[in-house]
């Protein structure tokens, strides 16, 4: 599980994410959706420590990973998140790439990591590409391949930022039934998405930040159908 307990966050004098609250029960996948600027890709990467809350606690399970003492690189080991772009490395082979961090950040033997890559790599589709370099793979094949590293790591939670984005529409699919798998395996999941259609089919909680403010959160039946706050129907009536 994770808690947003009254995140705040400015950069310079703009507030960024202002006092939010919010729970994401363990084994459940929450989307996010939001206009550009209103600090959804800031939420994540508060709840990895890419950047860190003004004020405000975030924990995961019942460590506040936001307190002084917390050790960062733990957290990012539990904590993992896949980005628009892949940031693979481009002269290592699939297979490196996965085993890279185990070996470095988790201290595995070469042999152990190898196992552990070629079991993710196959949950992903990709067991016959692991001899390839990220620039003979397709879009959607890298950023399955940077979805593989990070479950590699098994973390607790995943976090998705906008994951197909940059991705040409034919290789969305193949994206989204790698992470709809993830989540019916119960994997903890907060996807940034403008997949309104994946929020709806695979989320149990839907949430809507606007400015900085959480303005909604709801299963998203409610969410969709119902929507209490007039900026979220606004702002649902303009994407198609
Ligand atoms: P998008 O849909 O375009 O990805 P977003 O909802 O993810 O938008 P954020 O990236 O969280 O929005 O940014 C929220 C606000 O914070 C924006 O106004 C942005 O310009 C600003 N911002 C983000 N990161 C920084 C930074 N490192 N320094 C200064 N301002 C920043
Ligand atoms: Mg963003």
């Amino acid at each position: 599980a994770v808690k947003y307990q009254r995140i705040s966050k400015s950069f310079g004098h703009t507030p960024v994410l202002r006092d939010i609250v919010l729970d994401i029960p363990g084994g459940s996948t929450t989307c996010v959706i939001g206009p550009s600027g209103s600090g959804k890709s800031t939420l994540l990467r508060c709840t990895n420590l890419l950047e860190r809350p003004d004020s405000g606690r975030i924990l995961i399970g019942t460590d506040a990973i936001t307190d002084p003492g917390a050790d960062v690189d733990r957290i990012r080991t539990r904590v993992g998140m896949v980005f628009q772009k892949f940031h693979l490395f481009p002269y290592h082979s699939v297979l490196d790439n996965v085993t890279l961090a185990l070996r470095q950040v988790l201290g595995k033997s070469r042999d152990e990591a190898v196992e552990v890559a070629r079991t993710q790599l196959a949950t992903v589709g990709l067991a016959d590409l692991q001899d390839r370099r990220p620039a003979q793979l397709s879009g959607g094949q890298q950023q399955r391949v940077a979805i593989a590293r990070s479950l590699a790591m098994k973390p607790e939670v995943m976090l998705f930022d906008e994951a197909t984005s940059a991705l040409d529409p034919e290789l969305v699919k193949g994206v989204l039934a790698v992470m709809r798998d993830l989540a019916a395996q119960g994997m903890t999941m907060i996807v940034v998405t403008h997949e309104m259609r994946f929020a709806r089919e695979v989320a149990q909680q839907v949430v809507f930040l606007d400015q900085g403010h959480l303005i909604e959160a709801a299963p998203p039946d409610q969410f969709f159908d119902a929507p209490s706050s007039p900026r979220l129907r606004a702002f649902l009536n303009e994407v198609p």
